[in-house]
């Protein structure tokens, strides 16, 4: 069986509908999908409409953003009862607090000589706003030449139109996903440009906090991250996920590649099937 456990659709920051989404996993053979928008349920509808005619079970996902020691950290959520009150709210706060960034990100990119970004990365989102959506339409007006640009001139942590972000806590993430009958994992634990010390600090306070796992397996990672993170995952006692965290295709990212968990880890999955 093939798992992938993370990716995005137009109801946040990716560039497929989940209709599509669903689609191009079953091209890629993936048998189990949870789709994981940034601090939205609202593509699992379509989603799991779609699966119902192809050969894929669809899982409830979503990725929630939280403030963890003052760090931007991401918790993937899976199988959890979409319509728990608690859940609900939670999320609606957080796409609030997206809305409130997203024209405070406006304002500091005015200062910066850059005018109407609110309304042209408004434009270019269907569902949650995103920086991915500001750093689109940087790059459609010229500003930048590259995605990865305009994250590093002007969306980056530290950089001139960056906001610090609001977001819930670790506990409440938490908390809440278990009231809604879900598991949740760390996601992608190395890619926030920490140091191995507070990625171990982050995976510590997470465990006490009663997460479940982290994800051991990505796409364009090598051995040796994947390596790690499962002696990781052994060391505290967490179960492993994996997800591609597709966005759209390219060449090295895609449903279902390189999703290998190491034989030491338990797969979070094992959480729901027993
Ligand atoms: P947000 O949750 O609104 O802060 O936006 C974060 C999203 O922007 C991430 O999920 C990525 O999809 C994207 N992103 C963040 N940093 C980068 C980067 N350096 N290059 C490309 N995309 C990025
Ligand atoms: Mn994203
Ligand atoms: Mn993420
Ligand atoms: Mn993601």
């Amino acid at each position: 069986m093939n798992y992938d456990l993370h990716c995005h659709s137009t109801a946040s920051d990716g560039m497929l509908t989940p209709t599509e989404v669903v689609q191009r996993a079953v091209e890629k053979g993936v048998d189990v999908l949870a789709l994981t928008d940034h601090d939205t349920i609202n593509g699992l509808a379509e989603a799991k409409q779609a699966a119902q005619d192809l050969p894929i079970t669809l899982i409830s996902g979503v990725e929630i953003s939280i403030v963890w020691q003052d760090k931007n950290i991401h918790l993937s959520a899976l199988n959890f009862d979409e319509t728990n009150e608690n859940l609900v709210n939670l999320l609606e706060n957080q796409t609030a607090l997206r809305e409130q960034r997203a024209i405070q990100i406006a304002e500091k990119l005015a200062k910066a000589g850059i005018q109407n970004a609110y309304e042209g990365a408004k434009n270019l989102a269907e569902g949650e706003i995103t920086r991915a959506h500001y750093a689109r339409f940087l790059v459609e007006i010229g500003a930048v030449k590259s995605i990865e640009k305009a994250f590093k001139k002007y969306l980056g942590q530290g950089k001139s139109a960056y906001v610090k972000p609001m977001w819930c806590t670790m506990e409440e993430a938490i908390d809440t996903i278990h009231q809604a009958g879900g598991v949740i994992n760390v996601a992608h634990p190395l890619r926030y440009k920490l140091t191995a010390r507070w990625v171990r600090r982050l995976i510590t306070a997470f465990k006490e906090a009663g997460g479940d796992g982290i994800e051991v397996s990505g796409c364009g990672q090598s051995r040796d991250q994947r390596q790690l993170l499962a002696r990781w995952a052994e060391e505290f006692e967490l179960y492993a996920s994996v997800g591609s965290d597709f966005h759209y295709p390219t060449q090295w990212l895609d449903f279902g590649k390189d999703l290998i968990l190491p034989s030491n880890c338990k797969p979070i999955w094992t959480l729901w099937e027993s």
